[in-house]
């Protein structure tokens, strides 16, 4: 029997527990040879899920976590990660949108056919490959187009997620980072089941800019480069207008050069010292060291689970 520990991250989820329960628990049973168990990580719910979680703990025997308040999905996963002691974890949504169809395949990846993890792709949205575009070219870790964080990971892949020790956690970089055999298993996401999703245009920018500088400092080469240029063409022009001088005196005009030079100057200046504050930004938070999150109440053995 090889035991596995499904992990999801809940925030909110009243309305989506009990069908994603019911719809994983389906496909469970079909799956032989394995023991599994769920660890489920409320992530500082305001409605009853964690009530309901209790509920479930005690009818079903699923497991959970409950942190003080909303850490985000990211410290989610890592503390569903950490908690696992299983030999294969699995990490899935609760609103259905992770088809747990895909479960079977995925063990098969993982404990047959030799693959570090497996993960669900789909069609990617115009922003994600855009995402996934961009960063590809500027970082070395590459991200798969349209992959999800529905991943089926083998210990030694958990492990070395979890030797990751960053605060500001970017996943899909992460799973890439350690590398490792991934199969990639392509699904059609539906609408959220329930309920509604938690993210918003500003969260993605957001996501999109701490997933770029975590993983690559080219932004500030291009920096760099971008300076060289603009001082090389300075130097240029400021030849230029120099033999001018010399050779027909000084000339007064020059509003529109000296405007759109001023101009074009201050906004890579603006630009380029955003780009230092967002590593700056990464530096600060991560000098803090503070705990990923604050776990307040758990029913898997306290021991384990005391610290972070
Ligand atoms: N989630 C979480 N903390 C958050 C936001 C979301 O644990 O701060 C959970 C949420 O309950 C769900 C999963 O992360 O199980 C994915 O969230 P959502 O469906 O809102 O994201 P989307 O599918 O839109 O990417
Ligand atoms: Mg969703």
């Amino acid at each position: 029997m090889k035991t596995v520990d499904l992990i999801i991250p809940v925030y909110n989820e009243e309305e989506s527990l009990p069908l994603f329960y019911e719809e994983t628990q389906k496909v469970l049973e079909q799956c032989i040879g394995f023991s599994f168990r769920y660890i489920f990580v409320n992530d500082g719910s305001n409605d009853q899920t964690l009530p309901m979680l209790k509920k479930m703990a005690e009818e079903n025997g699923i497991k959970y976590l409950s942190f003080s308040r909303n850490f985000g999905k990211e410290a989610a996963i890592y503390a569903g990660l950490k908690a696992s002691s299983a030999q294969i974890c699995i990490l899935i949504d609760a609103d259905l949108q992770h088809p747990p169809a895909l479960i079977p395949e995925m063990l098969k990846a993982v404990s047959e056919e030799g693959y570090g993890a497996a993960g669900a792709k789909r069609k990617s949205g115009f922003f994600s490959r855009l995402f996934a575009g961009i960063n590809n070219r500027l970082s070395s870790v590459k991200l798969q187009k349209g992959a999800t964080d529905f991943m089926c990971m083998s210990r030694a892949f958990v492990d070395a997620v979890l030797k990751l020790s960053e605060k500001q956690r970017f996943s899909k970089g992460l799973f890439a980072w350690v590398g490792f055999k991934v199969k990639w298993i392509d699904y059609v996401q539906g609408p959220r089941t329930k309920g509604k999703s938690k993210w918003s245009l500003g969260k993605l920018f957001n996501y999109a800019a701490d997933g770029l500088t975590s993983f690559s400092v080219i932004p500030l080469r291009i920096v760099t480069l971008l300076g060289a240029i603009i001082c090389f063409l300075s130097f240029v022009y400021i030849l230029i207008t120099l033999i001018q001088t010399w050779i027909f005196g000084i000339v007064v005009p020059g509003y529109v050069t000296t405007l759109v030079v001023l101009l074009f100057l201050g906004g890579v200046i603006v630009l380029a010292i955003g780009i230092l504050g967002e590593y700056i930004g990464q530096i600060y938070l991560e000098s803090k060291n503070r705990p990923l999150y604050i776990l307040e109440e758990t029913n898997l053995d306290e021991d384990k689970n005391e610290k972070e």
